[in-house]
């Protein structure tokens, strides 16, 4: 293919996958990135077009204008790359590229010399093209398979980028003389059209696959506390109990006391934002394996798997502590929160379901007739 259909292929492409980022920005308008990246490929495309008519414009247009829209075009695809990490860009380093290559340009010497303008403009590109990957790169540990796919189009346009630096430097105004028919700037575009094309393809996919995955997270979620719901809860507890080799666990049941009074005295808003408060200082008080979950109203409860009978019980105690400690800010006299607590502990054998949560609200039954803001341990079993 010759130079001007890979410039034509990789304008397609880009404008292409413009409408594409611009009509689900316009779906998320919050989701800034979608609209940085549709700017980004229109600046990206039109360069390209300069590109294609560069027989036709003067020297100093084409110097200028293309190479001033790649570099805001690479600039604005790093910025999306961070709004969709929740980073903002700092201006200064968002400006920074674009003012070096404008103030290098009023140098008369810089604009007449091929090889510089060549070597500053690639450096320039070759940096936003591996930061941006770095930005993807970051990021790894939320295990989004196409954040590797955008990790490697990007880096592989910014190491082609670092090639032409390379080029630039030994050939210097030599370079000039070998267009059109440069080998390095066919291999150039055929990278730049694998960039393209899985650049824009991937950046879809990876924004489907976080949404996927943050749906799938909030259907195990109590909304209003953000600890896990009874659904998940009672999905582990089935695994655990289907598993012969378990370790030993433990299941605390909680539930406020006297929760009802909450209500009535402060309002619903104010017991809402107590509930909040005692989910987080009961997750705080387990340790941090331990999975809590908000069984319904003021229970919640607590799978603590690998674990003795006397450290349960410590920790639930922990957490009967940290409760009646929450200062409830919402009350004027000073109102004191406490927590009841049944501990149901798995020896070696354990009965099905249902008899394991019945023995867990037996013994947090008990703790609420001794008289509450206490935890009561179910007898050893075998
Ligand atoms: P006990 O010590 O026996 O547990 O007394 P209690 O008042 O906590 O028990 P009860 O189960 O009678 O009352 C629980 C109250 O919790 C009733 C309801 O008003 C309140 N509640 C349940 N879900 C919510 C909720 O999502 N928000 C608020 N603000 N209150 C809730
Ligand atoms: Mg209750
Ligand atoms: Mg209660």
């Amino acid at each position: 293919m010759d130079n001007f259909s890979l410039f034509a292929a990789n304008a397609i492409i880009l404008f292409v996958f413009a409408a594409a980022f611009y009509a689900t920005w316009l779906e998320q308008p919050d989701a800034r990135y979608w609209k940085s990246w549709a700017v980004a490929n229109l600046l990206l495309g039109v360069s390209l077009i300069f590109f294609m008519a560069e027989p036709h414009l003067p020297a100093s247009v084409i110097v200028v204008a293309p190479n001033g829209l790649l570099i805001l075009g690479f600039t604005l695809r790093w910025c999306g790359a961070r709004e969709f990490a929740g980073r903002e860009m700092p201006l200064g380093y968002a400006v920074a590229p674009f003012a070096c290559f404008a103030a290098l340009c009023a140098v008369p010497w810089f604009i007449a010399s091929y090889g510089a303008v060549y070597t500053v403009v690639n450096l320039i590109l070759a940096i936003l093209a591996l930061g941006t990957a770095a930005e993807f790169f970051r990021d790894r540990r939320d295990g989004l398979l196409s954040r590797y796919g955008l990790v490697f189009s990007y880096s592989l346009m910014g190491l082609s980028f670092a090639l032409r630096v390379l080029q630039g430097i030994l050939e210097g105004n030599e370079m000039a003389y070998q267009l059109p028919d440069d080998m390095m700037l066919v291999l150039h575009l055929v990278v730049a059209l694998v960039y393209t094309s899985s650049s824009g393809a991937f950046s879809l996919t990876i924004a489907y696959e976080r949404n996927a995955a943050e749906q799938r997270e909030a259907a195990l979620r109590d909304p209003l506390t953000g600890v896990y719901n009874r659904r998940d809860f009672e999905n582990r507890l089935h695994t655990l109990l289907e598993d012969d080799k378990a370790p030993r666990f433990a299941i605390v049941q909680f539930d406020i006391d006297h929760f009802k009074q909450v209500n009535d005295r402060f309002g619903h808003a104010a017991g809402d934002k107590a509930l909040r408060l005692c989910a987080s200082a009961i997750r705080d008080a387990l340790r941090p394996q331990d999975c809590l979950a908000r069984l319904g109203g003021e229970e919640f409860a607590a799978l603590l798997v690998d674990i003795e009978r006397e450290e349960a019980a410590r920790i639930a105690d922990r957490v009967r502590e940290a409760v009646s400690a929450i200062a409830l800010d919402v009350t004027e006299d000073g109102y004191r929160l406490t927590v009841s607590a049944g501990i149901y502990h798995a020896g070696s054998s354990h009965p099905d379901f249902d008899a394991v949560m019945k023995i867990a609200d037996d013994c947090l039954y008990l703790a609420k007739n001794r008289g509450r803001d206490r935890i009561e341990l179910s007898p050893a079993a075998a």
